[in-house]
């Protein structure tokens, strides 16, 4: 299966994530996983990167497009992917669907993880990554109202996309994210998540 994990900072996408990927077993495409393996290992990438991780911005569209390119062309891209974290943008999803149209492999849905902005906050008050200083926190989740969240109704024409409630214990949301994915394709097509 192929499929976009979309989700603001603090929303414990990365938690359900690894269920994801433990029970259906896509490959993992994090970019941000993916960029701070870069800065780490202080490539081209990576610096020109951290310059705009670090103060809670977007890395600009055509690096994170390039990044994404090269990991589709990976073999353990065949049988299913999750991507987390990409697109993030209107430009990044339609590079996207520019790619894998051309590769004749459509997503078969996107997942959006929804918490309100007051839970974000103290959940990533708590959690302190080294990107997570209040201001960042605050950015990151203004550049997510502002330029990811328009990516919810692009896949929601598309028919696209299942929103699930992300308030409530870990296994509680599991459960609604497995009733999505272990639908017949192609379901009602509708926001809700029967
Ligand atoms: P978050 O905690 O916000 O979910 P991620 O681990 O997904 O963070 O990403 C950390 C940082 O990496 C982002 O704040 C951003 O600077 C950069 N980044 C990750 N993915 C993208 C992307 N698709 N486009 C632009 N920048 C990205």
């Amino acid at each position: 299966m192929r499929i976009v994990f979309i989700g603001p900072p603090g929303a414990g996408k990365g938690t359900q994530a690894e269920k994801i990927i433990a029970k259906y077993k896509p490959a993992h495409l994090s970019t941000g996983d993916m960029l701070r393996a870069a800065r780490d290992a202080k490539t081209e990438i990576g610096l020109e990167a951290d310059k705009y991780m670090s103060s809670g911005q977007l890395v600009p569209d055509d690096v994170v497009i390039g990044v994404i390119a090269d990991r589709l062309k990976k073999d353990d891209c065949k049988a299913g992917y999750l991507l987390d974290g990409f697109p993030r943008t209107i430009a990044q999803a339609e590079a996207l669907d520019k790619m894998l149209a051309e590769a004749g492999t459509p997503l078969d849905v996107v997942l959006e993880l929804k918490v309100p902005d007051e839970e974000l906050y103290t959940r990533l008050s708590k959690r302190g990554r080294a990107d997570d200083t209040p201001e960042t926190i605050k950015e990151r989740i203004a550049v997510y109202n502002n330029q990811t969240s328009p990516l919810l109704d692009y896949y929601g024409k598309k028919g696209l996309l299942k929103t699930i409630e992300g308030l409530g214990t870990v296994e509680e949301i599991f459960a609604r994210i497995e009733k999505v994915l272990d639908a017949p394709q192609g379901g009602c097509g509708c926001r809700c998540t029967s």
